[in-house]
């Protein structure tokens, strides 16, 4: 299952390490086939090569789009070198063999990434080097294909192994490689496309996506893990800069997105801090610093904030990196951090720091996916968040300023937390977060609950949910959900409405005094 490399057909648009193997290769005496670009680059560095023109007869043309798509190229990568028939054919139409193609291809995923137009993007569609790249993978017992730089040194040391030649398994290993990138590369083109057309989830397309880091496991230790990033470039836990602490885990990062993506709703607004645990946020507030926002995130739970992740929505400084530092905190995520509060870290070996440079935008389209046995289910991510212009007044009394502000306050974060949610909020910080309960009513009882708990802990007289007001991330489908937040203290509501009894469930408020908006639009997340 040895097979001796003579012939290397070489064509990359990233030429990143292309010298260095290319003069590793020559000097094995292999001989060196490239197009245009390549080919210039390997002359200028005193290296032999010949071009695929004289190969195929046919000058590289139309801007590129057809440079090595000849059966003199096809037939070499294809051949059965076993195969009386294939062998008469070489024979009879000149073809010679290629051993060897490395090809990465026209950078389109970077091009769609720095927002090029239309036709730019459709120029850095690559054929021919899929087409060889596909070929060269189907014929891997007899041929070698490289398509990422990062395998260079590897094929090199193979060769070593070998005397000029590669094993069976080594093949390949480098096949499976080239079949998930050609697949991830047009994955990338009918979502550009899907984008371009303005297209959501429901229509036909392929997903790809490209391996960044394996993982020591996934959410359990028994569970093997990796993580992929889609090429999206969206700002966030994939595009982080890690300053300090272990290599992130699986729950990690599923948690360092979800408190990211919470604090992402509050760009360009009062300082805001999100601490999350097992993807639920434990305590969401804003402040007139971030030290504040902090420090009442983390009042609204201060037994579930250990160990959690925190987000913020502006840079980290000194004193709020000294405050986080009082407990055990896995993860802090932020836009940025100061150059005192990374000191302040420095201390603390095992909590990971990561600044983006930015917040994604809330906002954003894009597809959300969930995995179910043979299949997955896609959806456009909810990108949606009221204003209070779009919120029904429904009860006699209506919301003072005070309350509206905090009623929208609670409505993001409710966005935020699996279903049931709801969440008692009281000046910019919540007080009370019931999540991921099968009934309603056990949620509302939950979070006042946790709330009452947390009085005592503070030494308050009476639990933060009085006064409060509390967002429902579906509708009440009867009055008990509603009557327990009045009886918890909360004096407004929000919630989408809809219910077949809304009616009771209005009266019930207007019995209480609350008032309540409804948002006509829902907030499930699971
Ligand atoms: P070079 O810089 O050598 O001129 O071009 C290298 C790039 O051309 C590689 O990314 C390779 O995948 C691509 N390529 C090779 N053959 C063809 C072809 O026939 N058509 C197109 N569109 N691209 C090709």
């Amino acid at each position: 299952n040895l097979v001796h490399v003579g012939r290397a057909l070489i064509s990359v648009s990233d030429k990143t390490g292309l010298i260095d193997l290319a003069r590793a290769l020559a000097g094995r005496g292999i001989e060196l086939i490239s197009t245009g670009g390549t080919a210039a680059a390997l002359r200028m560095a005193g290296l032999a090569v010949r071009d695929v023109a004289e190969v195929t007869g046919f000058p590289e043309m139309m801007d590129g789009r057809v440079k090595t798509l000849h059966p003199n190229v096809h037939g070499g990568l294809l051949a059965l070198r076993d195969d009386d028939e294939h062998l008469v054919a070489m024979a009879a139409h000149g073809i010679e063999p290629i051993d060897l193609l490395v090809v990465n291809l026209y950078p389109f995923e970077a091009t769609v990434a720095r927002g090029a137009d239309y036709e730019t993007c459709i120029e850095n569609i690559d054929i021919g080097g899929p087409a060889m790249i596909r070929a060269a993978a189907k014929n891997h017992r007899f041929v070698n294909v490289v398509t990422d730089p990062a395998d260079y040194a590897g094929l090199l040391a193979e060769l070593a192994r070998n005397d000029g030649a590669t094993g069976m398994a080594f093949r390949q290993k480098l096949a499976l490689t080239a079949y998930a990138r050609t697949a991830t590369y047009d994955a990338a083109v009918s979502n550009w496309m899907a984008g371009a057309l303005k297209e959501s989830a429901p229509r036909r397309r392929a997903f790809g996506g490209e391996l960044a880091q394996t993982l020591r496991y996934g959410e359990n230790p028994h569970q093997a893990a990796a993580f992929y990033t889609d090429g999206s470039g969206r700002t966030g836990v994939a595009t982080a800069k890690q300053w300090q602490g272990k290599e992130l885990s699986y729950n990690n990062i599923n948690d360092t997105d979800a408190a990211f993506e919470l604090v992402a709703e509050f760009a360009g607004k009062a300082p805001a801090c999100a601490i999350i645990k097992h993807a639920n946020p434990c305590g969401v507030a804003t402040g007139e610093s971030l030290l504040e926002a902090y420090s009442r995130a983390h009042d609204c739970d201060r037994t579930s904030a250990f160990g959690g992740i925190v987000a913020l929505n502006q840079e980290l400084d000194a004193e709020t990196a000294e405050k986080i530092c009082e407990i055990f905190t896995e993860v802090v995520i932020a836009p940025g951090a100061s150059d005192a509060a990374r000191a302040v870290f420095a201390a603390k070996k095992n909590l990971r720091l990561l600044t983006t440079g930015g917040l994604p935008d809330a906002a954003a389209r894009g597809l959300a996916f969930r995995q179910v046995a043979g299949g997955f289910l896609v959806q456009d991510r909810d990108a949606a968040n009221v204003k209070r212009a779009d919120l029904k007044l429904v009860t006699k009394r209506a919301p003072t300023d005070a309350e509206m502000a905090d009623l929208l306050f609670a409505w993001t974060v409710a966005k935020h937390v699996k279903s049931n949610a709801i969440i008692y909020v009281k000046d910019g910080a919540t007080v009370g977060i019931g999540a991921g309960q099968m009934s309603r009513i056990d949620s509302t009882r939950i979070a006042a609950r946790k709330s009452q708990d947390m009085a005592e802990v503070l030494g308050l007289s009476a639990p933060l949910t009085q006064g409060s007001v509390v967002a429902s991330d579906a509708f009440f489908p009867f009055a008990d959900g509603l009557i327990a937040a009045a009886e918890a203290g909360a004096t407004a509501i929000i919630q989408p409405g809809g219910s077949m009894r809304d009616d009771e469930v209005i009266a019930a408020a207007d019995a209480a005094g609350l008032a309540m908006v409804f948002t006509n639009q829902r907030h499930f997340r699971h």
